[in-house]
């Protein structure tokens, strides 16, 4: 099928499970994940209306960055951040989902060019202590959060949870449903948090239903990545 079909069904998704869960159907925000997607698919989807894009290999996003920079899109970094890439995502990205030590967030601040907005962040909770072992544990998360607010060159928009892929809905929704609990206790703590980034091809309408408000989809728009 092509991009624009794909997009089309994925918005129709998004719609019918905000609808199932008495949610507003722009509450949901997608981000197309272009992670191996040629510069071309990417434009494809642009052309559709999608603006923002995320890219987990921060070599070949900043590549894709630069080739489209004349369409004005909205990119996203959702890979792992090593100390010794944060000055290209500063310099590059608007948006990093993946933030789980203070550090890296130090470095993104300090790092981004004062000509630039601040650098949005999320930070990557690791929810279900999965094997998967990128993102801070869910009792670390409320202290990480408030250092992390007081940066000046970055600012704290929410959490960004990558789970295990679980056997069921009611599975992933039990998920989901605790990662929107600790994002619920970080606002109530103060902090004024808009974006949890969570749920994906497989899972989007069981993250809808839980409270997501950005669902990362990949493989259901661009299609399946060989071998990943
Ligand atoms: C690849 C990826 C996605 C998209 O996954 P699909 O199953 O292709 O929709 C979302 N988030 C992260 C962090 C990813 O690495």
């Amino acid at each position: 099928m092509t991009i624009e079909t794909n997009l089309q069904i994925v918005r129709t998704r998004i719609a019918q499970a905000c609808h199932g869960a008495g949610r507003s159907s722009d509450a949901v925000q997608l981000l197309a994940v272009s992670k191996t997607a040629t510069p071309e698919a990417v434009a494809r989807a642009a052309a559709c209306g999608q603006r923002d894009f995320g890219e987990n290999y921060i070599q070949e996003g900043v590549e894709k960055i630069a080739a489209l920079a004349h369409l004005g899109l909205v990119w996203h970094c959702i890979g792992p951040v090593q100390s010794n890439k944060t000055r290209l995502v500063a310099a590059h990205f608007d948006w990093v989902h993946s933030v789980d030590r203070l550090k890296i967030a130090q470095r993104l601040s300090e790092q981004r060019p004062p000509t630039l907005a601040p650098l949005n962040v999320c930070i990557q909770v690791n929810i279900d202590a999965g094997a998967n072992k990128a993102g801070v544990a869910p009792h670390e998360t409320l202290a990480l959060a408030h250092a992390i607010a007081a940066l000046p060159h970055v600012r704290l928009r929410g959490l960004m949870t990558l789970p295990e892929p679980a056997a069921d809905f009611a599975t992933a929704l039990a998920v989901h449903r605790q990662a929107t609990v600790l994002f619920d206790s970080l606002c109530a703590s103060g902090l004024a948090l808009d974006t949890l980034s969570m749920g994906m091809s497989a899972d989007l309408e069981a993250a809808v239903q839980a409270g997501s408000t950005l669902v990362r989809v990949g493989s259901a728009i661009f299609g399946a990545r060989g071998g990943a």
